[in-house]
């Protein structure tokens, strides 16, 4: 995994993202998809060629002129680890470059600040390589997907609200993960993920505990002056409404959050089978729930006119009611499959 966070290795990460939804590409598709110029996307494939990562692989069909090379990632080119913390847990995957998952565990752990956490994310991380057999010689990177506002240059915890953090320096990772890692915002990993060459712009909408958002750009990600683009869940959705961890009342996160729907200890599949069901009461807070996520949605898509892509926990069983909410809002809605470090690829187009 090449870092997410900092423009200077956004084109090489951009690149590899690229290939992972393809199975090859010529330079020019990489420079057109990725609105990057000739020379950049030359100088950064030969310099993931010389790394091992990429490899040429055939021509492309002639139309007339010179036909042109492909590449292709190498698929023993080596493994990344994506780490996902969240409040009462972690998630450990282990994928191969171009996002197969090879093996992946949730492990309960309560996130806390201290030493302790840190060392058992590290004996965890171990136990997990050694259970699946992974030889940790193969590993090029560690990605740890992070629920708040990273600042990639300086390496900071800027916020994260849901932990109540605020200037975390960010080597605390690092002394506890024997690979070169990278930390970024949990939901700019996710919305990354989601690029591809058919679909380089478009926002990304993350339902899960906290929501969240993304904002690809040609298939750069946006992060915003102060690093806090797509900060979704913290739109203003319902004025004077529910209070929202933040502090603030009637943000999206309260009326999106997946806990708006669970009942004490119910899992989301458990409330979707509710639903299947036709149960009235439950039937109502998905319509209501539906209503409060097409007005976030209405809003987006005005302000930006472009592909919305919806990811999280609820994002994964939105698909059959899409139709309902694009119907009355006019929106263009790509569910994502997964969320989180099993996610895989996704090639569908988005529907308008
Ligand atoms: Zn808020």
């Amino acid at each position: 995994m090449m870092d997410v966070n900092t423009g200077k290795m956004q084109n090489a990460a951009r690149i590899l993202q690229l290939l992972r939804t393809e199975d090859s590409l010529t330079k020019q598709d990489v420079s057109r998809s990725l609105h990057l110029s000739m020379p950049t996307t030359l100088q950064n494939i030969n310099e993931l060629m010389e790394a091992g990562i990429l490899e040429e692989c055939g021509t492309s069909e002639s139309t007339g002129g010179r036909k042109a090379k492909k590449i292709r990632l190498r698929p023993d080119a080596g493994l990344g680890v994506g780490i996902d913390v969240a409040l009462h847990h972690i998630e450990l995957a282990v994928t191969d470059l171009r996002g197969g998952v090879l093996a992946q565990q949730r492990i309960p752990l309560e996130f806390h600040d201290t030493p302790a956490w840190y060392q058992a994310l590290s004996e965890a991380l171990e136990h997990f390589l050694q259970a699946n057999q992974i030889d940790t010689q193969t590993v090029l990177s560690a990605g740890v997907s992070f629920p708040g506002i990273i600042d990639g240059e300086s390496e900071v915890l800027l916020r994260s609200h849901i932990f109540g953090l605020e200037h975390i320096r960010l080597d605390r990772f690092h002394r506890s993960i024997p690979f070169p890692v990278v930390v970024a915002n949990d939901a700019n990993c996710a919305g990354f993920s989601e690029l591809c060459a058919e679909r380089p712009t478009y926002v990304y909408v993350s339902l899960n505990e906290s929501v969240g958002g993304a904002f690809l750009l040609e298939g750069r990600l946006y992060l915003g002056g102060t690093w806090q683009a797509g900060e979704i869940g913290h739109m203003l959705l319902i004025p004077g409404g529910e209070r929202c961890y933040c502090g603030k009342h009637g943000c999206a996160d309260a009326y999106l959050s997946p806990k708006v729907l669970r009942k004490q200890g119910e899992t989301l599949a458990s409330f979707f089978r509710r639903v299947e069901k036709q149960e009235k009461t439950t039937c109502e807070t998905w319509d209501t729930y539906l209503e409060h996520l097409a007005i976030l949605l209405t809003n987006l898509r005005m302000m930006l006119n472009t592909d919305l892509v919806i990811g999280g926990e609820v994002g994964t069983y939105i698909a059959p009611y899409q139709r309902r909410t694009r119907r009355s809002h006019r929106i263009g809605l790509v569910a994502s499959p997964k969320d989180g470090p099993q996610r895989s690829r996704n090639h569908r187009r988005p529907r308008r």
